[in-house]
């Protein structure tokens, strides 16, 4: 048996808090009480903050993957065009739900190192001089690559080629840990989940949702039941839920929104900022790669990191995970045992960022892949450099 504590250090699920462990720790309550309505009223305002928003935020006990089907059957119909750029495996995935329900996906293809381009996505919206893209669809933070895109900056571009189309960002490895405005943005649809900057265990999906999405509802012809907003809406505006809800999880939001307005957004965006400079500073001094290559869209999340040549990067891991019991990320679709990931977000400091990178450093040696000794230090100095850092916003 390994000793000690497991260091978790995929891009999500990420650690759940002690605090937020003992806040779960309760006896089940009955969902029609008033005792529960207490708690549904405060998810729903302290979620409000989280998004940036002063609209409703539906909370589904789903995983991620339920919260982006959310957001298509509400508001999009079988036929409609929509526009969505190759950022990695997971705007892959989404675009593969779409195309399910019978959504034209007109797919930006990208490298899978690059952001989506609010440049190229102007252009796109520019020629669509019948108006018939739907809905502009973007993931904030592409887990599978480490790259941020700009969402501040794909609305502005929206909002240059004039163009009525619906924003729909997926925030499922952002939200909480990057800097991020729903309301401001006039994003349509933002979707999330309770894993990542949440600090939550598995089992929340979320969509915030813009008045224009709820028109957008109203007449859209894609059939749905569970996922269906309305039917959730009517009952959360008391506190509850259409059906029973994963009770003891909404116990757990309430004490991570708690920890996450206690430490101030701002600081936790600058936390994660900071810490993935010194995880890029460790990764520059061993000589490898990092695979996003614009330093506007590093993600604050995650770095993906390139294997050299003829070494695996899921041997590599499985090395750190049996010598050092520390899980890292794999490597997804076509960059499977290319690239391993490191994920620094939500419960995460520079102590547990320094055991986590010592364990790579460790692991390189370990399983025998060339490297220059000395990237934690760089990391550390990093840290003490940086206490402060005013990388780019997203
Ligand atoms: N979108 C992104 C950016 C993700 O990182 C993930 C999961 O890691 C998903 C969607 C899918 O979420 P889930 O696995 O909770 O269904």
């Amino acid at each position: 048996m390994p000793q000690g504590r497991h260091f978790l250090q995929i891009p999500g699920p990420s650690p759940v808090p002690d605090r937020v462990l003992r806040a779960m720790d309760m006896p089940v309550i009955d969902h029609r009480s008033s005792e529960f309505a207490e708690l549904g009223k405060t998810v729903f305002d302290g979620c409000q903050k989280i998004f940036k928003t002063n609209g409703p935020v539906i909370i589904f006990p789903s995983s991620g993957t339920g919260a982006w089907e959310a957001a298509i059957v509400n508001t999009l119909s079988p036929g409609d065009k929509v526009l969505m750029v190759e950022t990695g495996h997971f705007a892959t995935l989404w675009r593969q739900m779409a195309a399910r329900w019978g959504i034209e996906v007109d797919f930006i293809p990208g490298d899978w190192r690059h952001g989506a381009d609010p440049a190229d996505i102007e252009a796109r919206l520019v020629q669509d001089e019948k108006r018939a893209i739907k809905a502009v669809m973007v993931v904030h933070n592409e887990t599978s690559t480490g790259v941020t895109s700009r969402v501040g900056e794909i609305r502005a571009a929206m909002d240059r080629a004039g163009h009525q189309a619906l924003l729909l960002v997926d925030t499922i490895s952002s939200l909480g840990s990057v800097d991020y405005r729903h309301d401001e943005w006039k994003v349509d649809v933002t979707v999330s989940c309770s894993q990542k900057g949440f600090m939550l265990p598995p089992g929340l999906g979320f969509n915030a949702v813009s008045e224009k999405a709820r028109a957008a509802a109203k007449i859209n012809k894609m059939p749905r039941s569970y996922w269906d907003w309305d039917e959730m809406l009517k009952p959360n505006a008391a506190g509850f839920f259409p059906y029973t809800p994963a009770t003891n999880l909404l116990y757990g939001l309430r004490e991570a929104i708690a920890m996450l307005l206690e430490e101030g957004l701002d600081a936790v965006f600058a936390r994660h900022k900071r810490l993935a400079a010194a995880t890029r500073a460790a990764i520059t001094h061993w000589g490898l790669e990092v695979l996003c290559l614009e330093p506007a869209e590093y993600s604050p999340v995650l770095t993906a990191v390139l294997m050299p040549p003829g070494h695996d990067a899921d041997k590599f891991r499985k090395t750190v995970l049996d010598t050092y019991n520390m899980s890292l990320g794999s490597g997804l679709s076509k960059l499977a045992g290319k690239v391993f990931r490191i994920g620094h977000l939500g419960e995460c400091n520079e102590l547990t960022l320094i055991g986590a990178l010592s364990g790579v450093e460790m692991g390189l040696s370990a399983a025998g892949v060339p490297h220059r000794a000395g990237g934690v230090e760089a990391a550390m100095k990093s840290l003490e450099e940086r206490p402060q850092s005013n990388s780019p916003a997203h």
